[in-house]
């Protein structure tokens, strides 16, 4: 089994180096990732200046793009072969709800998934930098060999998140569905020294609402969250509405 593993994180970030260790039981395991932190770039191709590469250990390549130049540097240049899965992770922090959209970790099994290889995101529930990575490390080797084994359903992949538990408190996953922000309050305005008024995105506490089968409730709860995503946006629900529209 061939993996490509990257991140939105960076390179040197612990998720990484947890992940990528723990797949190496299943097979031959390739790094490319970031060569910084890049989150929530979401699906950002770097289309007007070069991308350097630099190879920082054997099958472990940095690069000064996203975490979608990664997997395209990976599959299209770096790598001798086609990989098998691609695995993005472990994210420092939850990629639950709407958030998903925004997240580069995300993005980069969605890309996986655009060129028709199998691929998940995983992301541990804490923002500290020391978490339980080797809890998200175990289950992401859990649901890599089963893809392996039964591959996916056609033009889908998984969104893993997992509570910040030791291994043996985390319940068994559950397969959820996206769960939705609560984006009241998350813009922060104050004064800076010079005297000027300035803003901050996505301060203050995480919030989502709590709805049973949620990604959020899953996690809120100890269990491992399996959310099935697929790249179709189209709401198809909508389609008898909008064709009553007259739009003349
Ligand atoms: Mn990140």
């Amino acid at each position: 089994m061939r993996i490509l593993v990257t991140n939105d994180d960076g390179i040197h970030a612990p998720g990484i180096t947890a992940l990528a260790e723990a797949l190496r039981a299943l097979g031959e395991v390739a790094v490319v990732a970031p060569d910084r932190e890049r989150s929530a770039v979401g699906h950002a191709l770097t289309l007007h200046h070069p991308l350097r590469v630099r190879e920082i250990g054997p099958d472990i390549y940095s690069v000064d793009g996203t975490p979608t130049d990664c997997v395209n540097m990976g599959i299209h240049s770096l790598l001798a072969e086609r990989p098998d899965i691609v695995v993005s992770g472990i994210n420092r922090g939850a990629n639950m709800g709407d958030d998903v959209t925004y997240s580069g970790t995300v993005s980069a099994a969605m890309e996986a998934t655009l060129m028709g290889i199998p691929a998940f995101a995983v992301s541990l529930a804490t923002l500290e930098e020391e978490g339980n990575y080797e809890s998200a490390a175990h289950w992401a080797v859990k649901i890599a060999s089963e893809i392996y084994k039964r591959r996916l359903p056609p033009d889908t992949f998984l969104n893993i998140n997992v509570p910040n538990l030791p291994l043996e408190s985390i319940l068994p996953p559950l397969v959820t569905s996206q769960g939705r922000r609560n984006y009241e309050g998350i813009i922060v305005d104050k004064i800076d020294p010079r005297g000027r008024k300035y803003y901050w995105i996505g301060s203050g506490e995480m919030q989502f609402l709590d709805v049973a089968g949620t990604d959020y409730h899953a996690v809120k709860h100890g269990h491992v969250s399996v959310t099935p995503l697929h790249l179709d946006l189209t709401n198809y629900a909508s389609f008898e509405e909008l064709r009553s529209w007259r739009i003349d």
